[in-house]
Formats: C-alpha cells, structure tokens, sequence
C-alpha cells in the first residue's frame, strides 16, 4: 500500500468514526427526556430535542439556527423580562460552570411556563465552546407546594388554639394548683410539657413559612449585640448538648462592634436553627463551636459541628423546602426539612447570605453574614420558587 492511500484509508476511518460519534451524541441528545436545546459559543441553537419542542410549542426548524435568549423569552414570576446577563445560559457560559436555576419560559402561544433549568457548559481545550440546557416542567410541583403552604398554614392556625390549653392545664397540674402530686406524676407532667414545647415550635416554624412565603412578617430593626443574642441561644441549648456530651464552644473575634441594626427575634431564630441542627446532626461526644466574626462592613457568624456531614450529591438541596438527607434520616427521624428553608428566607429579608462546606468525614461548617448597611424596615419576601 503507497503511503497516500495509507493517509487516505485512515482519514476515511477517522471522519468514520467522528461520524458515528455524532450520531451516537445526536441519538443521546434526542433521548433525554427532559427538554433540552444545546447552542454554540454565540449562543445559536443548534439542536432542540423533541420534549423541548412540546414544552415550548416551537418546532425545531423555527429554533435551530436562531439566537436562544432572543428565540425563547425568559420572564420572572410576575412576568418582568429577565436581562441576558441573569439568563442562566449566559451564566454558565461565563463562568464555564454549570448553573441551575428555576425559570419562566414563555411559549410560542405566549403562556408563561415554569422550569427547573440546567445549563452545562461544553467546554473544549479549556474554552466554552457552547452550551446544553435541561429544563422539565414544574407546574404541578409548585400547585403542589402552594397546595401544602395553605394546607400548612390552616392546620397550624387550628392547632395554636388547644394546645394551648394543653400546655396551661399542664403546668397547673405541675405546680401544684390542682393537689399535690408524686414524683412519678410530676414526671409524666414534665415529658406532656416537654412535647407540647416542641409541637409548637414545629407550628412556629410552619407558620413562619408561610408568612414567609406570603410576604406578611415585616422587619423591626433595632440595635442589637450580636454577641448577647448568641449567649441566649448557647444558654438555651445548653442542655440538648449536655444529653449528648457535645462540647459547646462560644467565641466572638474581631475588634469591630458587636452592635448592629437588625431584627433580633429573627436573627435568634437563624442562630437557633443553625446551632440547634448542629447539637441534633452531630454524634455524642462530638464538639459544636459558634464563632461570631466581627469585621467592619458585616458581621460573619460561623457555627461548626464534628458531625455525620451532608453528603456531596445532597449539597445543592440543602435550602429546598421539605429536603431531609438521606444520612440524616435514616438516624435521626425528628425533623421537617423547613429550618434551613425558613433561616434562608429570613436571612434574605435582612440583608444576609448563608453558605456551607461539609463532608462526610469531618462535619459541618455553616456561615452567614449580616451586613452593617441595609435597608431596613423590609418586608420579608417570599424567597420565591422562581426567580
Ligand atoms: P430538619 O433539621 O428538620 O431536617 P433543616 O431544614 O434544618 O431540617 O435541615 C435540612 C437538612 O439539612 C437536615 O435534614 C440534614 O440532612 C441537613 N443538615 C442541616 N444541618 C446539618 C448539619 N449541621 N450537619 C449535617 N446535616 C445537616
């Protein structure tokens, strides 16, 4: 064989196998069964497969071609159009990460449609070369979450009232108002008490959710010692600690001030959370350390625990509504999967923001700032489903 037709054979093999390669991607790419539209580095589509053409109501020969954030309109919930550099195809390109985000997409007949998108980018010799986007449509997951917001919201309002009575008549009968009682008695009173406390701070919580969630908890800022606030929660947790042998470590750094101007119940309800989660995820024996950072723009609150982690696949879930990591439940059954969901919301409202770094080996670091400047009194939005 003469080497040019040598070169010619194995040219012909490799567009051979590029070519099976693209059909094998093409055929990967259709399959999906969510919606999904891949573009290139100008953000032209190139491909739609057949779900992203039912959710949309496009065919595919109307987008292919055509400059997606211009072909497919992106809207807010109360229907503001969202600007390109917030689409999360535009994000992913830029930062060559992929961004998860719920969206509206308007659809060819101009009906609004929410979707949880993914957008990876393709990345090729270290540049964004284009990028693929997943959606699914979640219409019925959110009537389902307002249907259990109003379910919530109505149940907790019913059970407020006789567990009240509950709680009265019970620490009547303690105290003595009702006859003396044995210790056997006041020892059964003590556990009636203990768990009519925590049925209703699990109203509480739900109903801060859909407070939350319908916008109606408005913000009193006032001055505050961060530091007094943290004492309080380290005092009143004290004791769920000690049943546990847990170490309980309190430390303010900084040289800045400890007082700021913001909402006290809230900001007590955050730390509480957040700590009162470390106590509960952490084995006994374990250490739990509140560290409060004070610096000269914010105040930085860091809460780490030697506990059972959150596991990586459940990172991004952590903030959902109602999400319990699978670790967790299977040795720990107490608990909603609001606290985080309700902490984040909160922190929002004030101005903050709340971040995480975990693993399974060593624990659990949770931090959140709270800035010295902000605009306050707020009213507390609903940290919407989709932004
Ligand atoms: P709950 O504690 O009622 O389950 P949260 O919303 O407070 O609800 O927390 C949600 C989930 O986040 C928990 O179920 C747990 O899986 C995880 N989590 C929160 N804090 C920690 C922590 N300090 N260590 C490990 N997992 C945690």
């Amino acid at each position: 064989m003469t080497k040019t037709t040598q070169s010619k054979n194995q040219s012909g093999q490799i567009k051979q196998l590029q070519f099976g390669h693209r059909a094998e991607v093409d055929a990967l790419f259709k399959s999906i069964g969510d919606g999904a539209i891949s573009t290139d580095e100008f953000g032209r589509i190139t491909g739609v497969n057949l779900t992203a053409q039912q959710i949309l109501g496009y065919s595919e020969g109307e987008l292919l071609g055509t400059w997606f954030p211009k072909s497919i309109i992106a809207v807010t919930a109360d229907d503001q159009p969202i600007n390109l550099m917030d689409r999360p195809i535009t994000k992913a390109y830029l930062t060559g990460k992929p961004v998860a985000k719920n969206i509206y997409y308007r659809r060819k007949d101009g009906y609004k449609i929410p979707l949880a998108v993914n957008v990876s980018p393709i990345i090729l010799h270290d540049k964004p070369v284009g990028a693929i986007e997943v959606f699914r449509d979640i219409t019925l997951q959110q009537e389902v979450d307002r249907m259990k917001s109003e379910f919530i919201s109505l149940a907790s309002h019913q059970l407020r009232t006789p567990l009240s009575a509950v709680k009265t008549y019970t620490h009547m009968l303690y105290e003595g108002y009702m006859g003396d009682l044995n210790s056997a008695q006041k020892k059964a009173l003590m556990t009636i008490i203990g768990s009519a406390d925590r049925m209703n701070e699990l109203i509480s919580t739900l109903l801060n959710v859909t407070r939350i969630e319908s916008g109606s908890v408005e913000v009193t800022p006032k001055l505050l010692r961060i530091d007094k606030i943290a004492e309080e929660v380290i005092k009143e947790l004290s004791l769920a600690a000690d049943k546990k042998s847990i170490k309980l470590i309190f430390t303010v750094c900084g040289k800045a001030s400890s007082t700021i101007r913001t909402d006290s119940l809230i900001v007590k309800e955050i730390i509480a959370n957040i700590v009162s989660n470390a106590i509960k995820y952490t084995p006994d024996g374990g250490k739990v350390e509140l560290i409060i950072n004070l610096r000269k723009n914010n105040i930085v609150v860091d809460v780490t625990d030697t506990g059972w982690g959150i596991p990586k696949y459940s990172q991004d879930q952590i903030f959902s509504k109602f999400f319990r990591a699978q670790n967790i439940v299977q040795r720990e059954t107490i608990g909603t999967g609001l606290g985080l969901y309700l902490v984040k919301g909160l922190l929002e409202a004030l101005g903050g923001k709340i971040w995480f770094v975990s693993d399974e080996q060593s624990g659990t670091k949770f931090s959140f700032s709270l800035p010295r400047k902000q605009k306050l009194p707020i009213l507390i939005k609903a940290p919407a489903p989709i932004s």
